[in-house]
């Protein structure tokens, strides 16, 4: 335990001595490199290392068949709130080498990536040929793999439905030691996502990509209550274009101001798309080393506004932002989730009032930092403090979501539409029959009686058909759980690829709340 922590600590030290690094590549506006090495390799050095992992769970399980495999992360590395006590007594699969691109095909316009690459490395590589993923999870440091198996999803999820849907093939490592491609077991497939790897492991996946350009000219639109902000996204999807990243609104996502100073209070969405020319007098906003946490400039701009006028749907603002920080605008501070947590603290809270002692600080607050300082506290802890947690729902349930998370004074909601294609069977899918899209509510902050807090809204999203994101604590008992889900169907699934090796996914998600954290039920 204590060995654990020592290992945090370190890796936060050295997170801290890379950012210290940055800076004067920042400050002096040359390639923002540093960090992360965009790492390449071949499909036959690819291939070695895949069959060595398979062999590996092979030989594992030839020994031990009651064995349980874990992927090898450490505590804060991935972007779950919970800690790695789960892993504890289980076998550790080091899945490390899978880091590399394999190729990006500029003429078809896909990317062949390994697991563990990171949006960024891949942004990063991509948008030097006109080029991003369709989606693109808004934290820097999640995985190729994560999002397929998180369902991620961010700002353009209204015209494409969570990341998983924009892979065209994928390879998968079955409990069985067994490679296999998705196209070969679509049964699997389909089932996949949202798993958590509880299934399969997914070793490298061929994403979509989209033309796009540097710069993306955001607008930033007020509404005064979400019916407007909903018809105008069913609007949107109406006349949707297929031009990817180019265009305006090609990425919509919204934050719902609801602290207590009601005058101050609305919905300012974003509407973002590529542009290849910026007007010479138009506004910019880089992210520089002292620039303030994304959802500040929203709030200043919307404070802004206010103080002269309130007209209903008025473009508040528009500015020109580099691609590369629009697409992880959220990363640094986590939305505004260590802002708020930090709040409770008397010290802390004291420097993240005073916008002249933050921006000093800003730069190490990158959420892979920020998810390593939090797991230095325990579950009970953390779980306590402040509530972390993603829901989606039908547009027109949404309302009671965000009435219930105004009642526990949560100050800032994020909205996200995703968008539902067809009938969408699959186990895990937030996708829901009968409308366009779902609205995901990104609920963070410190919200009243914690952590019980998180199991109301778990039962109350269960009760609206909603789904909850996995990433969190599930605070759902097992028959509560599995009746939002088909159990039936996903232990044939285990069974039939030799899955039962990986976790169970309700022990995964909900163990340690059961085992850990106290509440009333
Ligand atoms: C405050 C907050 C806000 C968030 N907002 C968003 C958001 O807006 N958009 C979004 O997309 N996501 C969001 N997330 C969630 C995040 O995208 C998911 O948790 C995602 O799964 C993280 O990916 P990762 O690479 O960090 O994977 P991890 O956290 O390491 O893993 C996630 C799960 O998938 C499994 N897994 C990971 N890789 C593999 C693999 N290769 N094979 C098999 N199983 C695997 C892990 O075992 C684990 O159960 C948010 C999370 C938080 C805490």
């Amino acid at each position: 335990m204590v060995w654990e922590k020592l290992k945090i600590i370190l890796s936060i030290i050295i997170d801290i001595f890379i950012s210290l690094c940055e800076i004067p590549f920042l400050i002096f506006k040359t390639n923002k490199n540093v960090s992360t090495p965009v790492r390449f390799k071949s499909q036959q050095q690819h291939k070695l290392d895949i069959t060595q992992i398979a062999t590996k769970i092979r030989s594992i399980t030839n020994h031990n068949p009651s064995v349980q495999i874990v992927i090898d992360r450490k505590s804060g590395e991935g972007h779950s709130t919970r800690s790695t006590a789960y892993k504890d007594g289980k076998y550790r699969i080091n899945i490390s080498s899978l880091n590399s691109i394999i190729e990006i095909n500029q003429h078809e316009e896909y990317a062949e990536v390994e697991a563990l690459v990171t949006f960024e490395e891949v942004c990063k590589a991509t948008i030097k040929y006109g080029l991003l993923p369709a989606v693109v999870p808004e934290f820097k440091s999640i995985t190729i793999g994560g999002a397929i198996q998180g369902l991620g999803i961010e700002s353009t999820s209204w015209k494409y439905g969570t990341f998983d849907k924009t892979v065209i093939e994928a390879t998968l490592i079955t409990g069985h030691g067994n490679i296999l491609y998705a196209s070969e077991v679509p049964d699997l497939w389909k089932n996949l996502p949202g798993s958590n790897g509880t299934i399969a492991l997914i070793v490298a996946a061929r994403i979509r990509l989209v033309q796009a350009t540097e710069w993306i000219h955001l607008r930033y639109v007020f509404y005064p209550d979400l019916s407007n902000f909903l018809n105008d996204i069913e609007k949107k999807i109406s006349i949707q274009t297929n031009t990817g990243w180019i265009g305006d609104n090609q990425g919509i996502d919204a934050i719902h101001f609801c602290g207590k100073n009601q005058t101050m209070n609305g919905i300012v969405a974003m509407y973002g798309g590529c542009v290849s020319v910026i007007p010479s007098n138009a506004s910019m906003y880089k992210e520089t080393v002292f620039s303030s946490f994304f959802y500040q400039h929203v709030k200043n701009i919307l404070t802004k506004k206010k103080m002269t006028n309130d007209h209903n749907e008025t473009i508040l603002y528009e500015d020109y932002i580099p691609t590369l920080d629009y697409l992880f605008r959220h990363d640094r501070g986590a939305f505004w989730a260590a802002a708020e947590v930090a709040s409770t603290d008397p010290l802390i809270g004291f420097i993240f009032r005073r916008p002249y002692l933050l921006c000093l600080l800003n730069h190490f607050l990158k959420t892979k930092t920020l998810y390593k300082i939090a797991m230095l506290t325990s579950d009970q802890k953390r779980e306590s403090t402040g509530m972390i947690q993603d829901v989606d729902v039908l547009p027109d349930r949404a309302e009671e979501i965000i009435n219930w998370a105004i009642s526990k004074d949560l100050n800032m909601i994020w909205l996200c539409p995703v968008r539902c294609h067809g009938t969408d069977e699959s186990f895990f899918s937030v996708a829901q029959p009968n409308t366009p899209f779902v609205m995901n509510i990104g609920l963070y902050g410190v919200a009243k009686d914690l952590p019980q807090s998180n199991l109301d809204l778990q039962r109350l999203v269960v009760k609206l058909e909603g789904k909850l994101a996995l990433y969190a604590h599930i605070y759902l008992d097992r028959e509560e759980f599995w009746s939002c889900y088909n159990y039936k169907e996903y232990i044939r699934l285990r069974e039939m690829f030799g899955g039962h090796v990986f976790m169970d996914l309700w022990d995964k998600v909900a163990g340690i709340v059961f085992s850990k954290i106290s509440i009333k039920r």
